[in-house]
């Protein structure tokens, strides 16, 4: 068998379209403020290609970059005054923090209803409850939007996801099993996991390992959504080596060109999103 590409850039590419004609017919602009503590060589990367994705579809950016050293106190203020700010309708803090800073206190004071990351405890409780209204974390969106795009039944499939941390890992599983998938929750004490994967019609790699997940861990036919973002002296890998996926997989996702795009694509969705409820609140 050979898998299918599951391109996530071409389907990325498809949603900014539709949300750039949507932003369009507003006369005002969605506003998100993204906050960088410190100088994370990763992090200016990724809020510079949030920034460049926002102004192609009409989302005004604004960039806050504030010193390595920055009381927890001056970051709370700033983000109190962005609470407040009706220009800005989404407020995103780029992870990771410098270490002296209390990350979750951070997180809990964004308001809910600008939390577009969907970090904040009430958005994260919210994909438990089915709460329409919270906001779905951006990277496990964008899994189950390609997903959606293999347009198979997701009802009743086995799902296995390979981590468990808030950002990814749990959200997705928690994401899957509202869709009616038996999920298995797998981390680093996990025994036998090469066993357990092979039971995933859906296998979902979140390790934060390159090419951990080969092809004895996969079974005839499954697909398999490689989250991994791994720079190593080979250039990018995923959490899955990607020849192996190929070989026996149905679905596999490009590192890069598969979740990445996604990720972005659902920060300016969700930006979007938090835009028109606050017009109509
Ligand atoms: P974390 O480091 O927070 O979590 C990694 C998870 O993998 C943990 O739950 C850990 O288990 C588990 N794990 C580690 N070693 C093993 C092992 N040997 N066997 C089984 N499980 C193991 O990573 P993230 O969830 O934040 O990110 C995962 C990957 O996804 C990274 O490569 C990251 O760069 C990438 N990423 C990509 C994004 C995108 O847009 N494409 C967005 C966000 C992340 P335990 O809990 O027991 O420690």
């Amino acid at each position: 068998m050979t898998a299918q590409i599951l391109d996530g850039r071409n389907l990325a590419t498809g949603i900014r379209q539709q949300l750039k004609e949507k932003i369009a017919q507003h006369r005002q602009k969605p506003g998100l403020a993204v906050i960088l503590a410190g100088n994370n060589p990763a992090s200016e990367i990724y809020i510079r290609s949030k920034q460049k994705a926002c102004r192609e579809v009409g989302i005004n950016a604004q960039t806050f970059l504030l010193p390595e050293n920055v009381t927890e106190q001056e970051l709370l203020s700033l983000i109190e005054q962005l609470n407040l700010n009706p220009e800005i309708n989404g407020i995103l803090v780029q992870l990771p923090l410098p270490t002296h800073l209390n990350e979750k206190n951070i997180l809990e004071n964004i308001s809910p209803q600008k939390d577009v990351d969907g970090f904040h405890p009430y958005n994260a409780g919210g994909i438990l409850q089915k709460r329409p209204e919270a906001f779905t974390p951006c990277t496990p969106k964008g899994i189950l939007r390609l997903l959606d795009a293999t347009r198979c039944k997701l009802s009743g499939l086995n799902a296995v996801v390979v981590g468990r941390s808030q950002i990814v890992g749990m959200p997705t599983a928690h994401l899957l099993l509202n869709h009616n998938c038996t999920v298995t929750i797998t981390h680093s004490h996990t025994r036998d996991l090469k066993a357990l994967c092979r039971t995933a019609d859906i296998l979902v790699a979140a390790v934060g390992k390159a090419e951990f997940i080969t092809q004895d861990c996969i079974k005839p036919g499954a697909i398999v959504i490689d989250v991994g973002i791994n720079r190593t002296e080979h250039g990018l890998k995923g959490d899955v080596k990607f020849a192996d996926a190929l070989a026996v997989a149905s679905y596999i996702t490009p590192v890069p060109g598969g979740v990445g795009p996604m990720t972005i694509a659902m920060l300016l969705e969700n930006t979007y999103e938090a835009f028109l409820k606050q017009q109509h609140s």
